[in-house]
């Protein structure tokens, strides 16, 4: 059986590992001549989001890839204009993202054995699906679903990172919302060790030019000043996607729809569709049926991003206090609740009066 996959992300490398285990030997076309990002960066893997799925590591075992974290995530600080609120335990993970050999790209892609990474190709649907039985889409954005008339936009963002020297703690996130410098996204800060961090600011409804102004406004207000060593700006787009298949063509990761029109959460889809997507083409099982849960999971997250579209500051100020109160930080952090399923469907309720 001939496979390609486009594209050697997240997705496209997890799809080979799940295609090798089962003898069948793709070939990757990448346009790039690395794996992994141009900016090093820290993501991570939060519990709260991933819900049913207890912890994202173990998962990837299960599906057959071994991950190792850049560190655990023990603490989330969270400021809102006038509140902060900060949350204890078991919370997720960081992993590292960029072209390191400890990245989490490169971490996957060193368990390949046999596939070949075409470096430096820029590879094309059309012309691939002519000449392979299938060919796995997994080139990050939605420019392909776009044309072929299956993705609808969610989420428009433009992000602005740095590297930051200063003093951090390895295992604590800190979040900050606040409509004046990140209208209805949030920025991050996510440490690689104790000298050295990322600090990224998502940011909706806004021009490349215009983040620029808002990045300067949110280092003012907070009063950031670390030692700024590399910036990098990128465009980060969510949508819907359906159907997830059409003739030879899979769709997977950001291409499927896969980043959560929330938080901006993708990694685990992008591994999860790359691993369904290669076990459909072995076996021959509806890849729809394998994604469904995941697909549900974002249309809840949409369900929030709707929500959070319609909050103001001091709803921020009020939000950032209610899930430091105990009963709701302990449901939230320290039982199994799925809160993006169950919030999901209030939210829906909810959203819909507001139309
Ligand atoms: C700044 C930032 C921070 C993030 N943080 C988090 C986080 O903390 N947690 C989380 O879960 N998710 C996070 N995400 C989302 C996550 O990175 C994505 O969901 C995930 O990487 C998507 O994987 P993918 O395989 O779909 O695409 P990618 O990983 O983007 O891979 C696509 C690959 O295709 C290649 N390519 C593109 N076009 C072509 C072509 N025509 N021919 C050949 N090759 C091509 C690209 O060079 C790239 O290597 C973040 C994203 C960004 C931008």
């Amino acid at each position: 059986m001939k496979v390609a996959i486009i594209g050697a992300g997240l997705s496209g490398l997890s799809c080979a590992h799940e295609l090798e285990k089962h003898g069948v030997i793709p070939i990757i076309y990448e346009k790039n001549d690395y794996i992994g990002e141009m900016h090093s960066h820290v993501g991570g893997d939060l519990r709260i989001v991933h819900r049913p799925i207890k912890d994202s590591i173990a998962y990837y075992k299960k599906l057959g890839i071994c991950v190792k974290p850049l560190n655990t995530l023990n603490r989330i600080i969270h400021y809102s204009p006038n509140k902060r609120t900060v949350i204890e335990g078991d919370l997720g993970y960081f992993q590292k993202r960029g072209k390191e050999k400890d990245s989490i790209k490169n971490q996957v892609y060193d368990q390949l054995k046999y596939t070949k990474v075409r470096f430096n190709e820029l590879a094309d649907y059309e012309k691939l699906s002519r000449k392979y039985d299938y060919v796995v889409v997994a080139n990050g954005n939605g420019n392909f679903t776009e044309e072929l008339g299956c993705w609808q936009d969610w989420v428009d963002t433009h992000v602005k990172g740095a590297i930051v020297l200063g003093d951090f703690d390895p295992n604590t996130l800190i979040v900050w919302i606040n409509k004046d410098y990140c209208k209805n996204g949030y920025v991050y800060l996510t440490p690689f060790n104790e000298r050295r961090a990322s600090l990224v600011a998502i940011v909706t409804d806004v021009t490349e030019k215009g983040i620029e102004w808002l990045w300067q406004d949110f280092l003012y207000a907070e009063n950031i000043n670390y030692t700024i060593v590399e910036e990098f700006k990128l465009r980060h787009k969510t949508g819907y996607v359906y159907p997830h298949k059409i003739g030879n063509l899979y769709f997977v990761g950001t291409v499927a729809g896969g980043i959560d029109p929330f938080l901006g959460f993708g990694q685990m889809n992008a591994i999860t569709t790359g691993v369904m997507a290669g076990r459909s083409i072995v076996y021959g099982k509806d890849y729809e049926k394998l994604i469904k849960n995941l697909v549900k999971s974002n249309l809840y997250m949409y369900e929030f991003r709707k929500a959070f579209n319609r909050l103001n500051n001091k709803d921020y100020d009020r939000l950032i206090t209610t899930i430091g109160l105990p009963g709701i930080k302990q449901l939230f952090y320290d039982t199994s609740f799925n809160v993006g399923k169950y919030g999901g469907e209030i939210l829906k309720i909810i959203n819909k009066k507001n139309i």
